[in-house]
C-alpha cells in the first residue's frame, strides 16, 4: 500500500454546498475542463458549435436536489469552488440560463439547460460519480472530450490525467498502526508528525501552513455564525425550516442543565449544516453534507471548553490524520459508502481533534476516532428529494454528539482495554459500503427517500 500523501487542504476545502461530491467536484471539473478547452489549438476551438455535459449514477440520481447542473456550469462559466460567491450559485438557479456564455476565445458558446443531461444511474464506469464533459463541432461530432470521477469531498479524478507531482512524506504510512509506529519510533506528536508530512509533500512552510488552518477554522467559524442568524425555509421542495437559531435559543435557557452542552452542540452543527443545504460558503470536513460536525466541535472546544487557537489548530491536524486514513483505505463518499463515508469519518475525525486537542496521545485519540466511526457502520445515505436536508441536517447534530460521547468513552476508559483499532473500523466500513445496495448510496431511491414524501 503506498503512502499517504494527502494535504490538509485536500480534505478541508473551502466551497458551496451542499455537496461535495455533486457541487464541489463537478464545479472542479467544469473548471478543469474550460482551461483544457482553452488550450487548445485557435482553429480548432473556432469550429466548436456546442457542449454538452452527462451526468451519471448518484450525480444524475440527486444532481437535481444538489444543484449539481449549476455548480457544472458555474465551472464552466470560470469559477471555482474557493472563490464563487454563492450569490452567483443562486443567480444560476433563478434566472434562466439562456444569455451567458462560455468563454472559448475564438468561439463564445451559450449555455442553455439542456447542456446538462442527467443521463444514466445504473452505469459501468469505475466511479459511481462519473461525469462526461464534450466540446462537439458540426454535426454534433466530438471535439474533445474529459471524463471526471467525482470522489467525494471535492476530490476530482481525471481520466488518462496523471496527478500533479507531490513531495514524498517525511514520515510515510499508510494505516493507523504504521503511523503509531512512526509516533514512537521518531518521538513526535500526532500534529507535528502531520505538520512535517504536509510540509513535505506541498511544500509549504509551517507559517503558511498555520495561516491556512485559521482560514479553515475561520470559514467553519463563519458558517456557524451566519447559520446561527439565519431564519426562514430551505431551498428546495421539502419547506424545511432552520431551526439552528431557535436551538441556540433554547439552549441559553437551559444554562443550568446538562442539556445546555448537548444544545449548543446541536444548534452549531444545526447552523453550518444549514448554511451548506442552503448552497453557501462552508469547509469540507471531510465532505458537504458532513459540514457541521468539526465546526461545531470546534465551537464547543473555544467557547465552552476554554481551549487555547493553538490547540484546536493541533486538534484540526489529528482530525485529518483520521480523515486521510478513511479516504486512503476506504472512502469518505457517501456515493461509494454510504453515510458512513460522510458523517461517520466526520465524527470519528471530530473525536480525534477534541481527544488530541485536550492532551491525550495517540493510542486514545485512535480509540476516541474508532469507537466514533464503529457506532456508524452500515448507516445508509438516503436524502429525502436527494437534498442534502433530512437526514443529513439532524445527522450533523447527532454525530457530534456521539464524537463527544466517544472522546469520553476512550478518555475514561483504560486505553489498553479497547479491543478494536482504527484499521480495522475502516476496513469494516469499506466492506459494508461495498455489500450495500446501490439504492443507499446517494441515490435517493431508499431508506427515507422513499418512505417520506417529498412535499
Ligand atoms: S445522508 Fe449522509 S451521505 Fe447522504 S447526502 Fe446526507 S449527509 Fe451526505
Amino acid at each position: 500500500m503506498p503512502a499517504i500523501a494527502l494535504s490538509v487542504f485536500d480534505l478541508f476545502k473551502i466551497g458551496p454546498g451542499p455537496s461535495s461530491s455533486h457541487t464541489i467536484g463537478p464545479m472542479r471539473a467544469g473548471y478543469d475542463f474550460i482551461q483544457a478547452a482553452r488550450a487548445l489549438p485557435a482553429e480548432q476551438l473556432a469550429k466548436a458549435t456546442g457542449l454538452a455535459v452527462h451526468l451519471f449514477g448518484s450525480l444524475s440520481a440527486t444532481g437535481k436536489g444538489h444543484g449539481t447542473d449549476r455548480a457544472v456550469l458555474a465551472g464552466l462559466l470560470g469559477r471555482s469552488p474557493e472563490s464563487c460567491p454563492p450569490e452567483f450559485l443562486d443567480e444560476l438557479a433563478a434566472k434562466p440560463l439562456a444569455g451567458r456564455s462560455m468563454d472559448l476565445g475564438p468561439t463564445q458558446l451559450t449555455i442553455d439547460a439542456g447542456m446538462v443531461v442527467f443521463d444514466a444511474i445504473e452505469h459501468s464506469f469505475p466511479c459511481s460519480n462519473t461525469l462526461i464533459i464534450r466540446l462537439t463541432g458540426a454535426d454534433a461530432a466530438p471535439m474533445f472530450e474529459r471524463q471526471y470521477a467525482s470522489l467525494g469531498g471535492g476530490f476530482i479524478d481525471i481520466k488518462g490525467q496523471p496527478e500533479p507531482p507531490r513531495g514524498v512524506p517525511a514520515y510515510p504510512y499508510s494505516t493507523m498502526e504504521e503511523l503509531k509506529k512512526q509516533l514512537a519510533e521518531n518521538d513526535l506528536s500526532l500534529h507535528k508528525l502531520i505538520l512535517e508530512n504536509e510540509m513535505a509533500v506541498t511544500g509549504a512552510d509551517e507559517a503558511s501552513i498555520m495561516a491556512g488552518l485559521d482560514t479553515i477554522l475561520r470559514v467553519m467559524d463563519e458558517a456557524v455564525d451566519a447559520g446561527l442568524a439565519a431564519e426562514g425555509v430551505l431551498p428546495g421542495s421539502i419547506g424545511l425550516h432552520r431551526k439552528a437559531k431557535r436551538i441556540f435559543e433554547r439552549a441559553h435557557i437551559k444554562r443550568q442543565t446538562h442539556e445546555n452542552i448537548i444544545g449548543l452542540m446541536c444548534a452549531f452543527a444545526f447552523a453550518a449544516a444549514e448554511e451548506n443545504a442552503a448552497g453557501h460558503v462552508i469547509v469540507t470536513a471531510p465532505t458537504c453534507g458532513s459540514a457541521g460536525i468539526i465546526p461545531a466541535m470546534a465551537r464547543i472546544m473555544r467557547t465552552r471548553l476554554a481551549l487555547s487557537e493553538q490547540s484546536i489548530r493541533e486538534g484540526l491536524l489529528a482530525a485529518a490524520s483520521v480523515g486521510f486514513l478513511a479516504k486512503h483505505n476506504a472512502t469518505i463518499a457517501g456515493a461509494e459508502g454510504g453515510c458512513q463515508a460522510e458523517i461517520g469519518v466526520a465524527s470519528a475525525m471530530a473525536a480525534a481533534m477534541l481527544t488530541h486537542a485536550t492532551g491525550y496521545g495517540a493510542h486514545v485519540t485512535e480509540n476516541a476516532a474508532e469507537t466514533a466511526l464503529e457506532h456508524h457502520l452500515g448507516m445508509t445515505c438516503d436524502p429525502v428529494g436527494g437534498y442534502v436536508q433530512i437526514p443529513c441536517i439532524e445527522r450533523n447534530a447527532m454525530s457530534v454528539a456521539k464524537a463527544y460521547t466517544a472522546f469520553v468513552i476512550a478518555t475514561d476508559v483504560l486505553p489498553i482495554q479497547h479491543k478494536v483499532g482504527l484499521d480495522q473500523a475502516i476496513e469494516a466500513m469499506m466492506a459494508t459500503g461495498k455489500d450495500m445496495n446501490c439504492k443507499y448510496k446517494e441515490t435517493a431511491q431508499g431508506g427515507l427517500a422513499v418512505f417520506v414524501p417529498n412535499c
